[in-house]
Order: C-alpha cells, then sequence, then structure tokens
C-alpha cells in the first residue's frame, strides 16, 4: 500500500517478510541450507543477488570464439579421444556450421559421461574459452545434449552465491519464485521519493527484476563492472542502509552515561608546561575537540587520523589528563608489544616527572609483576598501558572513564565494538555484576569515553561509510622542523651501491633501518630472510655495529636490541616489518626496504615514517626485485612521488580495495552484497545527507532498512 512521497509504510501484509517456508517445495532441508546463506525470509532470496552473469541469450560460431571470454556454443561430436597424458584426460572435438572446431576437454569425468560423447551427438555448451594447442578450447564447459533446435535463453542467466546442498539451478528457481511475490509499483520502496529521485536512482522493485533477470539486450558490460543503473540503485540503498545502521549504533551509545571529565585544568597545565615542544596548530585543534568531547556526558566516539610523526600521542596524553583531573582512569591499548611499550615510554616521560607512574600491563608481563599491575588497577592507578591484555576478564578497573585504542585499522571495526563493550564491562564489575549480565538492563554504570587514534589515513569516503558512528578528526599538520623523506627506488641489483651509501651514512653519524619483508615463493619467512640479510651487512660493513631483530626473537632480546639501537650503540639496524610500528630513532636518517614490491602502500607508508623524524634529511630507499608487476610499479611510484598519507591512501584504495585496507577481509564484515566502497564511493556523499534525514524523519522506515539489509537476527555490529 503506497503512501504519498511513494513509500511504504506499513510493514503489514508485506509478503517480503514471509517465511521461505511458505514458497513451493522449500522444506525443513532446504530451509537450513538457506539459512546458511542468511537467508529466511522472502525478502532475503529478493536480496541475495547475483555474483555474475552468463550469457546464453545467443549462440556463437566457433569461428568468432575469442580467448578469455565466455560463450554458449552449438555443435556436432566429430572426435572423442582419451588420453594419459599426465592425468587422465577426455578431449571431445565438435564442429560448427562456420567449419571450425572447438575441443572440449575433461580432467575429471565418469565412465558412464564419457560414454555419451558418440560422433554425431549434438551439444550445447557454455566455459571461457581458451586457445589450446588445437585451436579454441574449453574446459570442462557446462553442456547438454540436445536433440534438434532447442530456444536460447531469453535473459542473461544470473549467477547466485550457492552453499552446500543447494546448488545454482535450484537457488535460481527460488530465487525466481520469489520474485514472482515481489510486488509491483512502489510497495517496497523505503528510500522517500523526494530523498530519491534527485539522485536518478531506479524503482525498487525495478532495480531488483533487472538484476536478477537481466534482458538479452541488456548493459553486460556495465553488469559485470557492477555499474548498471539497476545495481548502483542496490548498492546506494545497502550503503545508506550500513550508514544508518552505525549512526544508530552511535546513537544508543550515545544514550549512556559517560563520566563528565572536565578537571582544573592544572595537570593540564604542568603537562603542557614540560613538553620540550609546543602544540602545532592542528593539535591544539583535536586537542580541544578531545576536551569538549570529555566534558559531556555522553560517551566520546572520536576517531583521530594524522599521519605518521604527526604527534597522536601528546593528544592521548592530553585526553588522559583531563581525565585524571576528574578522577577518572585513563587505559590506553595498541596492537602490538612494541607499539605498547612505546606509548608506555612517552607517557612515563611526560606524567611520571608530574607524580603519575604509568602501569605497564601486556602479555609478557606474568607472575608478581602481573598480579602488582592488576592490584595496582583495581585501587584506580591513573593510567594503565598495554596491549589486548588489557581486555582480559580479570582486569578490573576501578574507574575507567577513557580508553584510547591506538592504530585503529589493525582492528575491524567489530573488533573495536568489542573492545568498547570490554571496556564496559570492567568498569561495570565492580559494581557488583558479572560480564554476562544485561548490557541494556543496568542503566547505572557509566561507559567510558573513548579515543581513537589511527596513523594509517583513511580516505574521507572510506572513513564516512566504515566509521560512521565515530567523530573523525584529522591532525594535518606535521610538527616543525621536519624534512620530507626522499624516497628512490632502485633494482636489487644495485645492492652493493646500496651498501656503499650505507657505509657513508654511518661514516656521517647516521644510522639505518635495514627492513627485509618476506620472499613468499622459496617459503623463508621473513626472519630468515632479516637473518641472511643480517649476516651479508656483518661481511660487507667491517667496523660497523649491525644489529638483528625479528618476530622469532624473544620479546626481552627484541627490547634490548630495539634500546641499544635507541642509544646509537647499533649503526645499522637489520629488522622484518616488526618496526613498522612505534619506534622513535629521530638519528636514523636511511632507511632500505628490500622486496618492497611484495608490500602494501599503507604498510610502505608506515615504515617509511620511521625515517624523517629529525630535523636531518632522509632517504628511503624501496629496492625491488625485477621484474616488476605493473601494480607493484604503480605503488613504488607512488611512494616515491608524494610523502602524504591521505594521497597514499586514496591510491591504496584505488589499488586494493577498501577490504583489505580496513583489514576487514580476515574478520568478513564490511562485506557488502552489492556495494563496493572504492566503485561506488560517489553514492557516499548523497548517502551521508539521506541518512541524516530519515534518522531525523523516518526512523521506522530506517528500522524496516536494517531488517531487509542486515537482518533483525544478528545485532549489526553486536558481532
Ligand atoms: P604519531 O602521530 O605517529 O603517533 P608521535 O606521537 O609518535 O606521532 O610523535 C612523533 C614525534 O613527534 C615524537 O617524537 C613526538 O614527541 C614529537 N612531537 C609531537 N608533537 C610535536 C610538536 N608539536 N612539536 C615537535 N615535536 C612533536
Ligand atoms: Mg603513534
Amino acid at each position: 500500500m503506497p503512501c504519498a512521497g511513494g513509500v511504504s509504510a506499513e510493514p503489514a501484509g508485506d509478503p517480503g517478510l514471509a517465511s521461505v517456508e511458505t514458497l513451493p517445495g522449500v522444506g525443513p532441508q532446504v530451509a537450513l541450507a538457506l539459512a546458511r546463506l542468511g537467508i529466511e525470509r522472502v525478502q532475503d532470496l529478493w536480496f541475495h543477488l547475483p555474483l555474475r552473469y552468463e550469457d546464453r541469450t545467443r549462440v556463437t560460431p566457433i569461428r568468432e570464439l575469442v580467448a578469455g571470454r565466455s560463450a554458449q556454443v552449438e555443435g556436432v561430436v566429430r572426435a572423442v579421444e582419451r588420453g594419459f597424458r599426465f592425468r587422465p584426460q577426455l578431449r571431445v572435438a565438435i564442429d560448427d556450421d562456420s567449419r571450425a572446431t572447438l575441443t572440449l576437454r575433461f580432467f575429471h569425468f565418469r565412465k558412464a559421461q564419457a560414454d555419451q560423447f558418440i560422433p554425431g551427438t549434438r551439444l550445447r555448451c557454455y566455459g571461457e574459452v581458451r586457445i589450446g594447442a588445437h585451436g579454441p578450447e574449453i574446459v570442462h564447459p557446462q553442456y547438454q545434449r540436445i536433440g534438434g533446435p532447442v530456444a536460447v535463453e531469453e535473459r542473461l542467466t544470473p549467477v547466485y552465491p550457492v552453499t552446500e546442498g543447494l546448488g545454482q539451478r535450484r537457488l535460481a528457481g527460488l530465487v525466481a519464485s520469489a520474485l514472482e511475490r515481489l510486488p509491483a509499483g512502489d510497495v517496497l520502496e523505503l528510500v522517500p521519493a523526494p530523498l530519491r529521485v534527485p539522485l536518478g536512482l531506479h524503482s525498487l522493485c525495478e532495480a531488483l527484476r533487472f538484476v536478477h533477470r537481466p534482458p538479452a539486450d541488456a548493459d553486460v558490460a556495465a553488469l559485470a563492472a557492477g555499474t548498471h543503473p539497476a545495481q548502483r540503485r542496490l548498492a546506494f540503498e545497502e550503503l545508506l542502509t550500513h550508514h544508518l545502521s552505525l549512526k544508530r549504533l552511535r546513537a544508543q551509545v550515545r544514550e549512556q552515561a559517560a563520566p563528565v571529565l572536565v578537571g582544573d585544568g592544572r595537570l593540564r597545565e604542568r603537562l603542557l608546561a614540560s613538553l620540550p615542544f609546543a602544540l602545532t596548530g592542528a593539535q591544539r585543534k583535536v586537542g580541544s575537540e578531545i576536551l569538549d568531547d570529555l566534558s559531556r556526558a555522553e560517551p566520546m566516539l572520536r576517531l583521530v587520523q594524522g599521519d605518521v610523526g604527526s604527534g597522536k600521542t601528546v593528544l592521548a596524553a592530553l585526553a588522559a589528563s583531563a581525565a585524571i583531573e576528574s578522577g577518572a582512569q585513563v587505559a590506553l591499548m595498541a596492537p602490538t608489544e612494541l607499539l605498547a611499550e612505546q606509548h608506555l615510554r612517552s607517557l612515563t616521560a611526560w606524567f611520571a616527572p608530574l607524580g603519575i607512574e604509568p602501569v605497564w600491563l601486556a602479555g609478557k608481563v606474568q607472575g608478581r609483576a602481573r598480579r602488582a599491575a592488576l592490584a595496582a588497577v583495581a585501587e584506580g592507578a591513573p593510567i594503565v598501558v598495554g596491549t589486548h591484555a588489557l581486555m582480559q576478564p580479570d582486569v578490573v578497573f576501578a574507574r575507567l572513564g577513557l580508553v584510547v585504542i591506538d592504530e585503529q585499522h589493525r582492528f575491524g571495526v567489530h573488533q573495536r565494538l568489542a573492545l568498547r563493550d570490554k571496556g564496559r564491562a570492567a568498569l561495570q564489575a565492580p559494581r557488583g555484576r558479572g560480564m554476562d549480565a544485561d548490557h541494556d538492563a543496568c542503566a547505572d554504570w557509566l561507559v567510558p569515553h573513548q579515543l581513537v587514534l589511527t596513523a594509517t589515513p583513511i580516505p574521507r569516503t572510506l572513513a564516512m561509510a566504515a566509521y560512521a558512528d565515530l567523530d573523525v578528526s584529522v591532525v594535518d599538520e606535521l610538527p616543525p622542523g621536519r624534512t620530507p623523506v626522499k624516497t628512490v627506488v632502485v633494482s636489487s641489483a644495485r645492492r652493493n651501491e646500496i651498501v656503499e651509501r650505507i657505509r657513508e651514512a654511518c661514516a656521517d653519524g647516521r644510522q639505518v633501518y635495514w627492513v627485509c619483508t618476506l620472499i613468499e615463493e622459496s617459503g623463508d619467512s621473513a626472519a630468515q630472510a632479516a637473518e641472511v640479510a643480517h649476516a651479508d651487512l656483518v661481511a660487507a660493513l667491517p667496523g660497523l655495529s649491525v644489529g638483528l631483530v625479528h618476530g622469532r626473537l624473544r620479546p626481552d632480546a627484541k627490547q634490548a636490541m630495539m634500546e641499544a639501537f635507541r642509544r646509537g650503540e647499533i649503526a645499522v639496524l637489520v629488522a622484518t616489518t616488526v618496526i613498522e610500528v612505534g619506534v622513535d630513532v629521530p638519528n636514523a636518517s636511511l632507511m632500505v626496504i628490500e622486496n618492497a614490491e611484495r608490500l602494501g602502500l599503507a604498510q610502505l607508508h608506515q615504515l617509511r615514517g620511521r625515517v624523517g623524524r629529525g630535523a636531518r634529511a632522509s632517504t628511503c630507499v624501496l629496492m625491488y626485485q625485477a621484474p616488476l608487476s605493473a601494480l607493484a610499479r604503480e605503488r613504488l611510484e607512488t611512494m616515491r612521488e608524494t610523502n602524504d598519507g591521505f594521497i597514499i591512501a586514496e591510491k591504496d584504495l584505488a589499488l586494493r580495495g577498501p577490504g583489505e585496507m580496513l583489514g576487514t577481509r580476515q574478520t568478513g564484515r564490511l562485506v557488502f552484497r552489492m556495494a563496493d566502497l572504492a566503485r561506488d564511493a560517489d553514492l557516499l556523499a548523497p548517502v551521508q545527507r539521506i541518512a541524516a534525514v530519515m534518522l531525523e524523519e523516518h526512523p521506522a522506515l530506517v528500522d524496516r532498512l536494517v531488517m531487509r539489509w542486515i537482518g533483525g537476527a544478528e545485532r549489526y555490529a553486536d558481532a
């Protein structure tokens, strides 16, 4: 029942909400298989979108086949050959009216199957064409024997994601019968026309019908690229829903009470006065945004983005000082021990003179030391620094008021939320509630403020989509006195020249990083590669002390080596990418990265950020193993051309796609059914605008959108 504005506001009678079991032929068994695909209701089938399409709307003459393209072919079996070259195989030659021959090649087949291919039999087959030794061939085609002329498909054939026990054909049939229930007109529309129409978006029903059953004359290239208007319509709605759900989540968090952290400013003043530098304009701006958040009774959820070396740690310290002044505890978490230690060192240097000694809690803190740390935390130690060890259930805070998480991009969005929940649980425990107590039921505890720091700048578009539940501040200015790092790209064939350059740099009193990466083909680990490089450099640089640090070393050995490098006792430090984050040695002004072509842009940028921290001009040598792939060449070029983390991030997004960038590929999250953050980036601005209006004016429609795309069972962010 459409209402004004072309939107259905009434869920009652919505055929999409019916269970899939109401579809013909769906019993408990099929329903179970469907559930594995997240399909429970009829509308879930509507939104079960094809992965790709096959074009069986025409038959291509064999003579016109193009390598690398899929095609439907019809022909008569001429010859059958069974061979055992390297493994059993079956080759079936078919001819057609274009007087050309196509070879069908099978590596797995049953005898009965092979016996079907009798010369003279007419076949219709489909598959990707490649050029073999005897002309065009298709390996493992889909095929059927046909008697006489058979009509071709009228529409492109969608290929769906399937699951065990539910094949392509069956699933396509189920989608087709679900589509029969697709109501006509605007009944399904959940985005009001005044918001949607100016964007030129299809109606939803039209879009769904189109993507499931594209006509023979559809723009196949656009469909394959995911840029067809019908697909854009669905991508838009999916992105909108994703954004709405994060905004909702944020609103829910905001409804909870957080401690108001406004102190008298004295600790903060003393901290600022004791720093050996003045804050940059960007630091002051972001600092005051944070202090403003902390002064509110709702939890801060702020992401601070700033390039490597932009000085984010001091912002954490600033926030901490405000929290401590108000009697709250601060927890600072980093994803690696090395990085956490770096923070411990900075915070200790800044706060110990003010009478505040940060507590250290990492995985390696064990036994008596751990018990002492836990006791200190429980008694209200003002600052606790550590790794995810902070999140263990036995870590109980007396009054946790602020959680700072560094290097956020290494945690998935959902891990971040889980960490925050841990923070809540930790805060909750002293009030006598177990971790499993119903969160929503206890309104009397305070939720800590959350500050997230990330060094890999995230493109604005991506940040909007992925972190819609956070406020974003950008530290867009480097501290003064830094000279930009000069980057050169050289082939490993010139290794000797580079070693010579290291010798000169060290003679000049500089220190050098030599970074080794994983060499996949040889199966060697990065640690092994580093050991080899270390031995080589020791031999090539007599008289210089060359250190080695990699992930396989014991933590205290690693620590001792880093310390020695920091103190300048080691001239050249050979390392794996463990030094990517957290190392701050201003005197190190030359970095050589071996096999740089193997690293992604974000990682290269992080690594390079380890040099250029002092006043001297620094150089980063990206050494590659020829030949370079086009993608690797482009990455190295980008590194050579710019030091700007935001430009690099944009490029990274374009080259790699958002999944990898946010580290969500592993967690399987932020995977869209239709949308692609890089491809559909232009939709994100309208998504943001329309989401704001919908949250304000159409909350009921928001509920239904979230139900449609994300589902009610899974509380989206509560993974
Ligand atoms: P990142 O943003 O990469 O975490 P850090 O917080 O580690 O950067 O800061 C990098 C270096 O810059 C540190 O040595 C820090 O003490 C120094 N620093 C931070 N802010 C300033 C500033 N305003 N002026 C000069 N040096 C600064
Ligand atoms: Mg940092």
